[in-house]
């Protein structure tokens, strides 16, 4: 008897910097565990047309694996200038392995010469929580989402080295042209505004709802 399971949540990622920042913005009592504590070698299949799409995938499959309730995030950046690209294949723009480097050069060279006003852009990060209880009548697994977005331009330079990713090319919308990066704002700060702070406090909510 009793309620189902709140003890431990499984974050569907590999990246130790991925859990501790979800650690630290969920601020829920249950123990949140990765990929590699429980040993799943398999990888979901990330090939949706959406954020939500490829988020829902992860969290379902390793919910399914595990047994246990799965949360998986995935994000991007969509760029107004190449149509809301690369959208859903941000970490892969320059190629399969692309470093990061190779990602932010190769969308300043995209949009060399553009006017700061043609240069907007935006993060979103889609959050995805599959519940192992309750399957509906088809046998699909009860799901819940949250999402964040953090308007902003891309800069036509790189400038600071924190943060991750497209951050040394990424200008908030509240810095004018030519501002400070999210490379250089502090974590703390870039958490308060980022699109994965804003996902991760509204899925606070529905999990301190649901128990965790
Ligand atoms: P994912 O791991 O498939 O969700 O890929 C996310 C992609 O979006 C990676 O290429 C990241 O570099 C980029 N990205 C997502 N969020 C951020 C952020 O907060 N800063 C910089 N890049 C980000």
């Amino acid at each position: 008897m009793g309620g189902p399971d709140r003890a431990r949540l499984l974050v569907a990622t590999r990246s130790s910097h991925k859990l501790r920042e979800l650690r630290e913005l969920l601020g829920v009592r249950t123990e949140l565990i990765d990929l590699d504590d429980i040993v799943i070698p398999d990888e979901a299949i990330e090939d949706g047309e959406t954020f939500d799409a490829n988020a829902a995938k992860k969290a379902r499959f390793f919910c399914e694996l595990s047994g246990l309730p799965t949360l998986a995030d995935d994000s991007g950046i969509e760029v107004d200038a190449l149509g809301g690209g690369p959208g859903v294949r941000t970490r892969r723009y320059a190629g399969e392995n692309a470093t990061d480097e190779e990602n932010n050069v190769k969308l300043l060279g995209a949009l060399n010469g553009l006017a700061p006003e043609r240069r907007g852009a935006r993060y979103r990060c889609a959050l995805a929580l599959a519940l192992p209880e309750n399957r509906g009548p088809h046998g699909g697994l009860p799901m819940r989402f949250a999402h964040g977005t953090l308007e902003g331009r891309i800069a036509v330079a790189p400038r600071g080295n924190g943060g991750f990713g497209y951050d040394p090319i990424f200008e908030p919308s509240v810095e004018p042209p030519g501002g400070r990066t999210l490379g250089e704002w502090t974590p703390e700060a870039k958490n308060r505004i980022s699109h994965r702070g804003l996902a991760a406090r509204r899925m606070s909510r529905i999990l301190t709802d649901l128990g965790f």
